[in-house]
Parts: C-alpha cells; structure tokens; sequence
C-alpha cells in the first residue's frame, strides 16, 4: 500500500485523463486533447519538451477495481495501430494501478521487434513517488488528493521536535479530558485560554476536543465575571502563517504587558506550539539537526 488513494480521483476516465495531462506537462506538450480509441479507451499524445519524441499516452484508472486492479495484456488492445495511427513514436502508459507481467512482457516485445520505437511506464508507484519528490508534484499531490496529502503530512511530521518536549508521548497533543489524540483530529479541538481580566494573567490553558469544552469550562470554574475566555482552533495553528502570528502575538503580548503568563500557562503555550509546530516546521536536515545539538550544547540548554 502506498502513501497516496488514488481512488481519490473520481471513478471515470475523464477525471484521471485531466489528471494525466496536468501531470505531464511538465515534461511534455499536450499535442492532442483525448480522443475516443479503438479500445472505447481513450488516448493522448504528448511530445517531450526537450527531444520532440511524440508519445501515445494510454491512461487507465483501475484504482477503483474490487479485486486485482493491475492492468493486464487484455486491458491493452491494438497497441501498435492506434501508435501508428497517431504518428506516434513510442507507449507511454499512465495507469493508476499496477501493470501485470503479461503486459510488461507484450510491450517489451513490441520495442524488440521495432513495432513501436520505446514504451515508458507510469504506474501508481511511480506517480506517487514523482508527486513525493518535487515541489511541483507536491502541489498537485495537494491538490488532487487531499486525504492523502493529509496523512503525509503527518507521517512526515518533524518528530526531531520531540526530543524538546518533556512529556511521554511527545508528538501528539491530547484532550485532557478525554485523552483523544488531537494533532491527527485536529479538526474537533481547541486550545482554551482563561485570562483574569483584571491582572491579565492567562491563569489557565486546557487542551480539549470539541465535545469536552463545557466540561472544560467548567472544571475551570468559568463564567465568573472577571474572567475572559478565547480559544485556538488547533486545525488553524497547522496552518504556518497563522502559526507564525500567534507565536508573534505572544512575543507582544508578553513585551507590552498587556497579557501576562504563569509559570504553569507559560509552559503549557510553549508545549502546545511546540506539539504543533511539528506539523508546521519544514523537516530538519541530518547536519542541520546535528548543528542545533552543538549550539544547544555550547548554551548548556542540554547534557
Ligand atoms: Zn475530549
């Protein structure tokens, strides 16, 4: 199993054709809009920007199949005609699955007996590993499979972090209330800040899912008129801009003095941010890890 579903992409032809064609430009010209092939499939070609190579792209998208969802030899018919037919000089397979042997074994042939000058594989693996490793597959990666951007995102999550973090399970943030985890919910949870209204002191902070809040508040004993109440949505704090913001905010607020921490709440923010910060910071560089070590070292902040 992969990193990324592509049955994200909808169930018809002509989702994963717009998709393909996104996909390649790239690298290629689109020379001809999908046209209906021989096969009731339909096919592209595309010219590579650099050699003027002219592929004919067959683009399948078996990812919704129940069972084995590999492409196989009778997937693929007339391979040679509808190349020729096209004036194109090579197959360029696009598939959202797998290709069965048979198939790799047919279009080898075809290269060997000069029926069709090259063939190129696209497969789900290769696609998924291409959408990975460039900034501009990843922005597509975003945007045509979100859930699976979502998840990636957090595998990838800057655990390095952790080791700043002096709790038992650093990487995740939990309910106090109920113990759900809420960096991978984060979409049902807030950060809630109780602030005397006449010190200025945030007296509390309480990690909570959305169904705990009234409990929350209440075990915080709100709703006494001198105290404010404003929360963060955690879902907003992955966002980095916004994350930026509010450590700034913090900053000020600290600087002027118009909103004052305990020792406890003071803590309590620099976990939170720290928790969600793994999510926000770009992944850290083995040398760049190793340098933060030595100068946290040479200020005696670590053994
Ligand atoms: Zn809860």
């Amino acid at each position: 199993m992969g990193i990324i579903d592509f049955k994200e992409i909808k169930n018809d032809l002509e989702s994963w054709e717009l998709f393909a064609q996104e996909f390649l430009s790239e690298k290629f010209e689109l020379i001809d809009p999908p046209s209906i092939g021989p096969d009731g499939g339909k096919d592209l070609i595309v010219k590579d920007k650099v050699s003027d190579f002219l592929w004919l792209v067959s683009c399948k998208h078996f990812a919704h199949r129940n069972s084995s969802n590999s492409v196989n030899r009778s997937d693929e018919t007339d391979i040679t005609d509808r190349v020729k037919a096209k004036k194109c000089n090579g197959f360029l397979s696009f598939y959202s699955a797998s290709i069965s042997s048979p198939l790799l074994t047919k279009l080898n042939e075809l290269v060997d007996s000069k029926s069709i000058d090259e063939f190129d594989l696209f497969n789900s693996a290769r696609i998924e590993r291409e959408l990975i490793n460039s900034s501009a597959g990843r922005i597509l990666f975003q945007r045509h499979f979100p859930k699976s951007w979502e998840k990636y995102c957090i595998l990838i999550r800057n655990t390095t972090l952790s080791n700043f973090i002096p709790k038992k399970d650093p990487q995740f943030l939990y309910c106090e209330n109920c113990s759900k985890e809420l960096v991978e919910h984060s979409e049902d949870a807030k950060i809630i800040f109780i602030q005397n209204k006449t010190s200025n002191v945030v007296e509390e902070i309480a990690i909570s899912c959305n169904e705990c809040e009234e409990e929350h508040l209440k075990f915080l004993n709100y709703g006494q008129a001198d105290y404010n109440y404003y929360f963060y949505e955690v879902n907003d704090l992955k966002m980095p801009t916004y994350y930026h913001l509010q450590m700034n905010n913090f900053m000020k607020d600290i600087w002027s003095g118009n909103r004052k921490y305990t020792n406890h709440t003071f803590d309590k923010f620099n976990f939170v941010m720290l928790a969600m910060g793994q999510l926000v910071y770009r992944k850290t560089t083995e040398d760049e890890l190793q340098r933060t070590f030595d100068l946290l070292k040479e200020f005696n902040k670590i053994e």
